[in-house]
């Protein structure tokens, strides 16, 4: 066996609660403290991934290095601890369920009846120990869903059994609600009360309680969490609303949460954390004076997770900077060429974001051509890429029907066009070009100023591509390609010349952005995006 601790974050009360952040910001500590820490991620959904789920269901689909796409909390652990995650640190019910059935079929249950317990639990379990074996100190595993909730079962059953399996070697951290009744002026404890009822009736007693709260926990109401709820006072975490995430492992180093945590394991605290450089950009984060009004054109803006690793690596990077980007969702069926200019013309700069299918391109593509004509910084990412393309080859190049062929499959200019190694692709599932794939930079080009090496590697999510047969028309025209893979020679980045900043990425930079380090695509776009000074705003 080896010596890796368990510690599982389950929730209750409500969803949303911030278990992926409490998780993220346990891990920061003990990674401080010098422990080596994994986090993985459990979804009690059917679905095999989240890269089949329409981004208002689960918000956005984050992407590893390994080409896993997962849950957006794999996002907020790497932007907290820099720690790469892959295809094992996020496992959905789907495909517990997909590799017992394949066994089943393979004949490895010896003919025995394929149940609930044992084979769903021990193939839950076996996930949760395979990053065990990486010589990990401690493993923190977030169940999703909500305690209670019919999907969650196998997996509170699974934690119950793992207490037996690794000698205690594992500890139960629950995040609950303390709802604030402003009438009576109290902060009620019932729910939570109910909620740790509910583990317990599974045979779970949480270790450790972590209270969502608006108000300030008085020293009664954690006295009598603490007696109802079977765990000792010192035990009982507050997490107050913070004004920004990157607070909560402050809070939580406050509350000493990370010290509770040791001390279950009989692992003796020593020593402190140092979180000087943290605290530096969360304040920079809070009250930076200089700010730009950055505009984010998108399809799902009633969901601002469906957007979650580029807002956050905007933050990233205006604390980078020390210039608090105030960024806007706008809707890009909203958006045409008659009113681009009314809704657009108060920002320093522009983003066009990812996504499929045709539902508002047009409006991505008008908000396009205000950025390109105005001279305003434009970033465009994958789709955005894209129609970026599409945009130039209408409105410069006169290729009036130019298209992707995702949106119009016999247009007369594919500019965009399927990848061939997709052409043959029936399942949805999993088949995208996915993950890391390395791009070489142009040494002129804006982006090469910022990451300052030509030889870079980028995440990717996407079908279709720039389409190789018009690039030397395009470059003719002013749109060139910076950036190209080595191996497949695909358009990995363009730029268009006489503008001042005009950047278009086949690939996702923000799924690489983390609080200690910035993304240059985006420092590099904020920084032009301050530039546009006062006159220049009058001016247009
Ligand atoms: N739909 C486009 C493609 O598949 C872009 C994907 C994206 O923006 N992630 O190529």
């Amino acid at each position: 066996m080896t010596n890796t601790r368990y510690i599982f974050i389950t929730g209750g009360v409500t969803s949303s609660l911030g278990k992926g952040i409490i998780s993220s910001s346990l891990a920061k500590l003990l990674l401080g403290r010098g422990f080596k820490v994994t986090i993985q991620k459990f979804d009690p959904y059917i679905n095999v991934d989240p890269g089949t789920l329409n981004p208002y269901e689960h918000g956005e689909c984050f992407v590893t290095d390994d080409g896993a796409e997962t849950d957006l909390d794999l996002g907020h652990y790497e932007r907290f601890t820099d720690v790469r995650t892959s295809q094992a640190n996020n496992v959905t019910t789907g495909r517990i369920y997909q590799t017992v059935i394949n066994k089943e079929r393979h004949g490895d249950y010896l003919g025995k009846t394929v149940q609930v317990i044992p084979h769903i639990t021990d193939e839950i379990k076996r996930r949760i120990k395979l990053l065990g074996k990486d010589d990990y100190d401690f493993v923190i595993t977030e169940i999703g869903g909500t305690v209670g909730d019919i999907e969650s079962f196998p997996y509170i059953e699974a934690i119950r059994q793992m207490r037996w399996d690794t000698d205690g070697k594992i500890i139960v951290i629950h995040l609950t609600l303390v709802p604030y009744l402003a009438t009576s002026k109290e902060l009620k404890t019932k729910p939570t009360q109910h909620s740790v009822k509910l583990l317990l009736e599974n045979g779970v007693q949480p270790d450790i309680l972590v209270l969502r709260t608006e108000k300030s926990l008085t020293s009664d109401v954690r006295e009598k969490v603490a007696k109802f709820c079977n765990v000792s006072i010192n035990s009982v975490i507050e997490s107050i609303d913070a004004k920004t995430i990157y607070e909560v492992p402050l809070l939580m180093q406050k509350e000493k949460l990370d010290e509770v945590v040791l001390k279950k394991f009989n692992i003796p605290v020593e020593g402190g954390i140092d979180l000087k450089q943290w605290e530096t950009i969360v304040s920079k984060i809070k009250n930076s004076d200089c700010s730009v009004k950055i505009a984010l054109v998108g399809k799902y803006v009633e969901l601002p997770d469906a957007y979650k690793s580029i807002n956050e690596s905007l933050i990233h990077a205006g604390a980078g900077i020390d210039c608090k980007p105030n960024i806007t969702f706008l809707h890009s069926e909203k958006i045409s060429d008659q009113n681009s200019y009314e809704i657009l013309k108060e920002y320093d700069g522009i983003i066009v974001a990812p996504g499929f299918g045709h539902r508002g391109i047009e409006g991505k593509i008008s908000a396009i051509k205000y950025a390109r004509e105005n001279n305003i910084p434009f970033l465009g990412i994958c789709l955005g890429m894209q129609c970026a393309v599409i945009e130039f080859a209408r409105n410069v190049m006169n290729l009036k029907d130019a298209n992707s062929t995702e949106i119009h499959q016999n247009t007369a200019n594919p500019v965009i066009d399927l990848m061939e190694e997709q052409k043959n692709i029936i399942d949805l599932g999993g088949s995208m070009r996915l993950g890391a794939y390395r791009c070489k930079i142009d040494k002129h080009s804006k982006l090469f100023e910022e990451y300052k090496k030509s030889d870079i590697s980028e995440r990717h999510r996407h079908r279709y591509e720039f389409n190789d047969k018009y690039l030397k028309a395009f470059e003719e025209k002013g749109m060139i390609a910076t950036g190209i893979n080595p191996e497949s020679n695909l358009v990995e980045i363009i730029e268009i010349k006489n503008h001042k900043w005009f950047t278009g990425v086949q690939f996702h930079p923000e799924y690489k952005s983390t609080v200690l380090n910035p993304h240059p695509v985006f420092i590099s776009f904020l920084k032009a995006c301050n530039l546009i000074n006062y006159k220049d705003k009058k001016e247009r």
